[in-house]
């Protein structure tokens, strides 16, 4: 096959983004994903942030297919049958929305049909199994017997990128840098949405759970509000897991949350569509792969663009802002003719001066701070506890509040140093 300009491994939004952007400046494309169509075996929870990539994106991603805008924020703590719940809801967040909730297989889709319109070609049902080098030079990939040189490869295959791998970009996986998560979109009527989660008409909710759900282990859970699905899911740390004893197998994790109280409420009579299990990296700033080398750049989650801060999850818009400035990157090394790692590292610097690694170095110390499972034991089962000490009324007399509060917060330990330390040490996060 002929030299082509870019090859871009994984259609995904990052790799879509980044193809979307190449087209627009007249290079040949080609995007490669191994899925039945894009989309086909991508899992998110459910909700893209789009203030951070408004004017990276411009056009890309007018009319998407956006399912609800997200206008009620909920965060429970899930003790042992009994949780306490924050529910947040504010004017602006539906009066001038940030963030939507989406469904992949619809979203992408609808991605790359946009791509293919512009001339780019998006193979599905093709999986790269190499890539070619010469000298340290990445020049192509191989697909079986198929090979297909190019100017530049885009690793945008995903979390377990085995092209970034390949070029030696990636670091060895460590469990600790992973999560697996389990969804379920669960099919409910437009109304039922509304009535259930307190929304109006293409409202959303946005849910995430920590304790209990996850077995005291890192992780935790989700719920989004599609139009007429809610997907539900479980994300559990992959060394928790894998060191918990005795053992839990994680698709169980699933069930068991979907059988809580306040769960089955919210499902009841639903029906699910899909089921997926996917890893997520978790490993933050100083995790991430090599972003470049020659003839090669890493996007997406492939290079570990994820930032889990415990009340919010975000991955999507790094992704689709890495792929359309590795675009850009490529556009000025086209008008170069110079794909060497110098001329790529470009990459970087774009992504430094961007909120992609910005955010991620601002957050370095959160994969850290949330390696300690009080989050997932203690603070998940001492606040409810707390609370229904209070609201609990026995036979006889009731104590005063003040001192009941005070009796629990002393006899749970959330007094000790240890503790105290812990809280103190949210304002480096
Ligand atoms: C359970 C879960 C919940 C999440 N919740 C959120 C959320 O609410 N908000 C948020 O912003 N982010 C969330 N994320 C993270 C977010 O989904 C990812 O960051 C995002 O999908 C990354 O996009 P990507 O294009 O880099 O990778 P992907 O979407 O994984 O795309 C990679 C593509 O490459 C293809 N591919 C892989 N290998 C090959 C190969 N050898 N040949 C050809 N094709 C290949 C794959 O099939 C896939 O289509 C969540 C992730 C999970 C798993």
């Amino acid at each position: 096959m002929e030299k082509i300009d870019v090859v871009i491994v994984g259609g995904g939004l990052s790799g879509l983004a980044c193809a979307y952007r190449l087209a627009d400046a007249g290079l040949q494309v080609i995007v490669l994903e191994r899925g039945d169509f894009p989309g086909s075996k991508n899992v998110t929870g459910g909700r893209l942030y789009l203030e951070p990539i408004k004017t990276l994106a411009g056009n890309m991603l007018d009319s998407a297919p956006f399912e609800r805008k997200i206008v009620r924020e909920r965060w429970s703590l899930f003790g042992e049958g009994n949780s306490l719940n924050i529910d947040f809801t504010g004017e602006k967040f539906r009066t001038n929305p940030h963030s939507y909730s989406i469904l992949r297989s619809t979203f992408d889709r609808w991605l790359s049909e946009r791509i293919m319109e512009k001339g780019v070609f998006v193979i599905p049902k093709y999986r790269v199994d190499d890539i070619i080098r010469d000298g340290n030079k990445v020049i192509g990939i191989k697909a079986g017997e198929e090979e297909i040189p190019a100017s530049v490869v885009v690793a945008a295959d995903g979390v377990l990128s085995f092209i970034a791998e390949k070029a030696g970009l990636k670091p060895k996986m460590k469990p600790k840098n992973y999560a697996v998560g389990i969804k379920e979109i669960i099919e409910l009527s437009e109304e039922k949405i509304n009535d259930r989660f307190n929304v109006e008409k293409d409202e959303g909710c946005a849910h995430l759970f920590i304790g209990d759900v996850t077995k005291g282990m890192f992780g935790g859970g989700f719920l989004y509000t599609n139009k007429e699905t809610i997907s539900l899911g479980v994300v559990v740390g992959i060394k928790a897991i894998m060191e918990k004893a005795p053992t839990i197998e994680a698709h169980t994790l699933i069930e068991a949350f979907k059988e809580r109280y306040e769960i089955k409420r919210l499902i009841e009579g639903g029906s699910i569509m899909e089921y997926s299990a996917h890893v997520i990296p978790e490993g933050g700033y100083n995790n991430l792969s090599k972003l470049y080398g020659n003839g090669i750049l890493v996007t997406g989650d492939a290079a570990g663009f994820a930032l889990n801060m415990g009340v919010t999850v975000r991955g999507m818009e790094f992704a689709i802002a890495s792929g359309i400035l590795a675009a850009e990157t490529i556009v000025e090394a086209h008008e170069n003719g110079d794909f060497s790692e110098k001329t790529l590292s470009l990459y970087e610097t774009k992504l430094k001066d961007s909120f992609v690694l910005k955010d991620m170095y601002n957050c370095k110390d959160m994969p850290e701070f949330l390696d300690n499972d009080a989050f997932f034991t203690f603070y998940p089962k001492y606040f409810p506890l707390f609370v229904e000490k209070v609201m609990w009324f026995g036979e006889g007399p009731k104590e005063k509040i003040g001192s009941t509060l005070w009796k629990e917060l002393k006899s749970s330990g959330i007094m000790s140093f240890k503790r105290l330390k812990e809280i103190y040490s949210i304002k480096n996060i």
